[in-house]
């Protein structure tokens, strides 16, 4: 099968005046279609800039870049933003949503871009399926400040979605959440990533990392390590486990109460 992402050597310099900081330093990559991957790493060890690379946001200094069998290392910015309306979804750490606009018109803005044009029938439909795909269909007419911040980064994802992408990439999607609200957006890349979607995702948190099936570590530009995620978890039971002790916890707390308490409360 052919990569959708196949990365050789890849260099990235960034030079600020007369400094230049090697921030991508010979990176090779391929990842397959289908794949779920997490790129971990500490602060500074070129994880942005690789997503930058491989979302075509950004060029590398030197080497190859075969996005879908297509060389995009040294494309004009219009031929990358054509690239990037066509092959790539994003989602980002800030959910980045128009804050006056409904779920709705929110995941619609990418096909605005679309050429050629979607009929609105078409539009409509695509809509449609990622709120039901997100499994927010019946907060389609919300505003963002009417929506939790999990459901706020699903319509997120369910923006990235419209353009039916080759592949999703995702900068510390749940770097804003809370535990049980990041393992909810676990659970929308697993359905995602069942239904064919090819994913690649930035996470500095291990136990996000353990949702995916593979794990790149990058430490100082260069991968050190790139392994398959063994015992990896499903969000599902996950979140069904919290669910659990959170009732259990609920239990215990109400036979701790004093029974005159309890009274009153009946
Ligand atoms: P990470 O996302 O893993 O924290 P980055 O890719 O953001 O790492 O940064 C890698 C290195 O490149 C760091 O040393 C950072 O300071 C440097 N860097 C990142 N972006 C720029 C830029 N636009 N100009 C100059 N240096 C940069
Ligand atoms: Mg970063």
């Amino acid at each position: 099968m052919a990569a959708i992402i196949d990365l050789q050597d890849i260099v990235k310099v960034y030079q600020t005046g007369d400094v230049k900081v090697r921030a991508v330093c010979g990176v090779s990559l391929t990842i397959q279609p289908g794949a779920f991957v997490a790129i971990m790493g500490a602060s500074g060890s070129g994880k942005s800039t690789m997503m930058n690379i491989l979302g075509c946001l950004d060029q590398p200094t030197s080497g190859l870049y075969l996005l879908d069998g297509m060389d995009v290392s040294q494309l004009s910015p219009e031929e990358r933003a054509e690239i990037r309306n066509e092959k790539i979804g994003f989602v980002f750490q800030g959910f980045n949503l128009l804050a006056r606009t409904s779920a709705r018109d929110n995941i619609e803005l990418p096909m605005l871009y679309a050429h050629p044009p979607l009929s609105r029938k078409e539009q409509v439909q695509r809509v449609d399926d990622a709120l039901e795909i997100v499994g927010l269909t019946d907060r389609a007419d919300h505003l963002p400040n009417q929506l939790s911040g999990g459901q706020q980064q699903r319509v997120a994802i369910a923006r990235s979605l419209v353009m039916k992408p080759a592949l999703l990439l995702a900068d510390e999607p749940t770097g804003n959440l809370d535990t049980q609200t990041s393992i909810e957006i676990m659970d929308a890349f697993q359905t995602l990533n069942d239904r064919g979607i090819t994913i690649a995702m930035v996470t500095h948190e291990l136990d996000i990392a353990q949702y995916t099936k593979r794990n790149v570590v990058m430490r100082d530009g260069k991968i050190i390590s790139d392994r398959l995620v063994e015992n990896r978890l499903n969000a599902k039971a996950e979140m069904e486990r919290l669910q659990r002790e959170q009732r259990a916890a609920d239990l215990a707390s109400w036979d701790s109460l004093p029974s005159c308490e309890l009274r009153s409360m009946r």
